[in-house]
């Protein structure tokens, strides 16, 4: 039995096996029992094979359009891929640690990356970075279809702990804390915003235990003692007989089960709309079953990822039917193609934009001809787009939203080819409704004339994953500046207060649909930032409902313009956590 001993931020005793998660190489790592390791090498042979298949159309794809130096880089990849030292090394960490696939491939890299490290040639010590990709894209292909950290905890057995190096809150939000009965994290303090979310959801938690992460082993019987700050590894039968007597004792743990079901709203009674970001046709289910009362954004590029059939009109045609029947009489708020022309070149291949984390690591910097810029540059794509939405907007409510848009010239440039397109369809003879069209504000020129755009559209939706850091010029894919991308910097508070305000003014509905809205303690500011519509992932929705209403609208207000006059991002952060300590959670 060893003890660790950390800050416990929830109470309670819980035990479960302990469930690795190393967010911040988006992993996990569990242990499998001796049956399921013969399919946990199936898992990582069909990546390889998947990953084989995605290379060389991407390949051939290259070398169609860009010659064959550009090509040569996926010649050295496929060989990478057929090397002892990767996929047979990682199925041997399968096999003698029964460890999944995806963390034995990642454990693989990282034996990988301290042999580049040492390399002193800089040509060759860079190719680390081909490397990483190909590592990256055979973790996205064995866990495909699973591919958020809920999806993956589901693959695991039993009752478990969550033993992580840090653990995000609005990853938090969408854990299935009925299976997972408690967390453990390397990183974070008594204000960190998941020990405040774990308080919310009662779910027994300890923060600031260092290494924890490395000393705990996937699968070892571990225990939370969150009132006593201890993680207790390999107890004693004393100290599981105690946690079996505190579980007879205790209530139900999670009471977020309640809150899907009914509407979100404060505690004084201020209606918040709570609506769903998906990527999929079929995560309209999940989206349905978490409560959200429409869709309010579809990232409507992932069709690309069913390769380049399912972009003609027809197809299109048939998606968007689908989800918004699905979702009827809800809204969908169909985003069109937010892609730029190198993904659109690879997608060509069907290869990219599948995957849940890489792709959106992938999504995190581009600001080239992307999105409502690209559309306009390619009417043919945009107008079949176009007509596809229009046609399936008789099956449901629909909203039209584009993205990445700097200036009112290209709203009027998209209104038009949006009329041409209707007009090609009331010339086959079909009758096209009007429909609501929109903007994203996620580039600071959009946000700085907010005013100006909301006379020329029907709605507004921030998307404050981009519009962070373009504010802030933070790459977000870029690791070295990453603790510079800060959604409490006071610039961001009071562009969305900006927004808002315009949005208001204009009599013109703005929701919110970046990751910020899923922390809850981010999400609470922004309602008294005067928001009231938000879109998030729909895992993050129940947990939004059961933190909304335990707060008065009245006192975020209060609470948001006494941080609207701080100074510093670490000011805003006490005083923000502080008051969420006080009068709620
Ligand atoms: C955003 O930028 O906030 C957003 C929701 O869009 P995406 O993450 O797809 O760029
Ligand atoms: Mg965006």
């Amino acid at each position: 039995m060893q003890r660790l001993t950390g800050i416990g931020v929830s109470p309670g005793l819980v035990s479960g096996r302990a469930v690795m998660l190393n967010q911040r190489a988006q992993v996990l790592r569990y242990r499998v029992a001796e049956s399921r390791v013969g399919s946990e090498l199936d898992r990582l042979e069909q990546g390889r094979a998947r990953t084989r298949d995605q290379l060389r159309e991407i390949r051939a794809s290259i070398a169609r359009r860009r010659g064959p130096d550009l090509a040569a880089i996926f010649d050295a990849q496929i060989l990478m891929l057929d090397d002892p030292m990767l996929v047979p090394r990682a199925a041997k960490l399968v096999c003698d640690q029964r460890v999944n696939a995806e963390w034995a491939v990642q454990q693989v890299f990282e034996e990988f990356s301290a042999i580049f490290d040492e390399i002193v040639d800089p040509y060759l010590r860079e190719r680390k970075g081909d490397v990483a990709d190909l590592v990256g894209r055979l973790k996205m292909n064995i866990r495909q279809g699973l591919s958020t950290p809920r999806d993956l905890l589901r693959e695991v057995d039993e009752a478990s702990i969550l033993i992580a190096d840090e653990l995000t809150p609005s990853l938090a939000a969408q854990v299935d804390w009925t299976k997972v009965r408690g967390f453990a994290t390397d990183a974070g303090s008594r204000t960190y915003h998941t020990a405040i979310l774990a308080r919310s959801l009662e779910v027994p938690a300890i923060v600031g235990l260092h290494d924890a992460s490395r000393i705990v082993q996937p699968g070892q019987l571990v225990v939370i003692d969150g009132t006593n700050s201890e993680l207790i590894v390999d107890p004693s039968p004393d100290v599981l007989a105690r946690v079996a007597r505190a579980a007879d004792e205790a209530a139900a743990p999670v009471a977020v089960e309640h809150d899907r079901a009914r509407p979100a709203m404060t505690a004084d009674g201020v209606r918040i709309r709570l609506d769903a970001n998906i990527e999929f046709p079929d995560d309209l289910a999940a989206a349905r079953y978490a409560g959200a009362e429409g869709i309010g954004l579809y990232r409507s590029e992932f069709i690309f990822s069913d390769g380049p059939d399912a972009v003609d009109e027809e197809a299109q045609y048939r998606t968007y039917r689908r989800m918004l029947e699905g979702m009827a009489p809800g809204p969908v708020t169909v985003r069109t193609f937010d892609v730029d022309e190198d993904q659109l070149a690879m997608n060509d291949t069907g290869a990219t934009l599948g995957g849940g984390w890489g792709a959106d690591q992938e999504r995190g910097s581009r600001q080239g001809l992307r999105g409502l810029r690209l559309s306009l540059s390619r009417p043919e794509l945009f107008q079949t787009q176009l007509r596809a939405l229009l046609r399936a907007a008789s099956h449901g409510t629909l909203r039209i939203m584009f993205p990445f848009v700097s200036g009112v010239e290209q709203i009027r440039e998209a209104k038009q080819l949006v009329a041409s397109a209707a007009a090609d369809l009331v010339r086959r003879g079909l009758s096209v409704p009007p429909i609501p069209i929109g903007v994203m504000i996620e580039i600071p020129a959009a946000a700085y004339t907010a005013d100006l755009l909301a006379r020329e559209v029907d709605f507004f939706t921030i998307g404050t994953n981009d519009l962070i850091q373009y504010c802030l010029a933070v790459d977000r894919a870029d690791e070295r500046v990453s603790l510079l991308y800060q959604p409490l910097h006071p610039s961001i508070l009071r562009v969305i207060l900006m927004v808002g305000r315009a949005a208001r003014r204009a009599r013109i509905p703005v929701s919110l649909c970046g990751e910020m809205a899923a922390d809850p303690a981010l999400l609470t500011l922004l309602v008294g930032l005067g928001l009231t519509e938000f879109s998030m992932t729909p895992g993050a929705i129940p947990v939004a409902k059961h933190v909304l209403a335990d707060v008065r609208a009245s006192d975020l207000k209060a609470l948001a313009r006494r941080v609207l006059r701080m100074a510093t991002i670490e000011d805003i952060e006490h005083e923000l956590l502080n008051a969420l300590g006080r009068f709620a959670l």
